[in-house]
């Protein structure tokens, strides 16, 4: 029996009702294996995920304003100057011990999102605001073209870019990136959608950034509308990495060996469960369509294309 839940609403549109224009950013292309991401799939397998890592950009159908949610990573050729990709690219390039995750990864493409932006016609000084899904290397990309934006994050990535969090010192985590002086964590979640906390960012229910711990401190989702009528696209960075993990047809990446070793792809599995769980209730409501940031996308949809409001 369908519980209530099941019938979320949605915030109702109004007359006028504002919206975003959404499309998708390059931002790079890396191979991980599967059982990095997926649970059931033993770290004996050779199986691998050849995975986009997308950005998106946003643009607001009354005052032109424009979004990026999520930068990808830096070009490769970058990480040598930006200092605080240092202790990532020692994990990357340094030493080959055991262990050391970031050696199970091949880079399959070089994108980055601030030539995504130019080859869809934006200049990356045109953006207004950056929001950052969290401080997971592969999300913060390169923060210097953004010269103007103000870098919006959850409130509990304050405690990681600080240093209070231990996460600051996880090798895969870059705390450091978004510019300090222009950057804003968001501790209002002043409503609810689905039993997420979230911010009416633009006040006019035209885009929510939802809370969705469990991945990594800080972590949010944007919950956006794509028409003045009721069509919404929910974008995710990371509490799911494989859209069979939030549709519950596979587990996410939890592997203990018995001997106390346990590798989990979030810091906090439970919330993390439960988190997806909502994000789910969410994607079952009417005309929602879903896309993270590691699932491929049809090119009519990068910058300057975008994706079709659901009818
Ligand atoms: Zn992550």
């Amino acid at each position: 029996m369908p519980s209530s839940e099941n019938h979320i609403a949605l915030p109702p549109h109004v007359a006028n009702q504002a919206y975003m224009d959404v499309s998708a950013l390059d931002g790079g292309r890396l191979s991980c294996p599967a059982w990095t991401i997926i649970g059931d799939v033993p770290k004996t397998s050779n199986e691998r995920f050849n995975i986009p890592l997308l950005g998106f950009h946003l643009r607001h159908s009354v005052s032109g304003k424009r979004v990026v949610y999520d930068l990808g990573m830096p070009r490769l050729e970058d990480l040598p100057k930006l200092p605080e990709f240092e202790a990532f690219a020692k994990g990357l390039l340094g030493n080959k011990s055991e262990g050391n995750l970031l050696k199970l990864i091949s880079y399959e493409g070089h994108g980055c999102v601030e030539d995504s932006l130019r080859k869809g016609w934006v200049q990356p000084e045109e953006v207004d605001v950056v929001v950052i899904s969290h401080l997971h290397w592969d999300h913060v990309g390169d923060a210097r073209p953004f010269t103007k934006a103000e870098f919006v994050l959850g409130a509990e990535a304050k405690g990681i870019m600080t240093g209070e969090d231990p996460h600051t010192q996880s090798p895969v985590v870059v705390p450091t990136s978004a510019p300090t002086e222009r950057t804003r964590f968001i501790v209002n979640w002043e409503t609810s959608i689905g039993g997420l906390k979230a911010h009416d960012f633009f006040g006019d229910g035209s885009m929510y950034v939802l809370d969705i711990p469990g991945h990594l401190k800080g972590n949010v989702a944007i919950l956006v509308r794509t028409s003045s009528d009721g069509s919404w696209i929910l974008l995710i960075g990371d509490a799911v990495h494989h859209m069979s993990i939030l549709h519950g047809e596979r587990g996410f990446a939890h592997h203990d060996d018995g001997h106390g070793n346990i590798f989990c792809i979030h810091v906090d599995p439970d919330m993390a469960r439960e988190t997806i769980r909502k994000l789910k209730v969410l994607a079952d409501a009417p005309r929602v369509q879903v896309q993270i940031a590691h699932e491929d996308v049809d090119k009519e949809v990068h910058l300057p294309g975008k994706f079709e409001p659901l009818a």
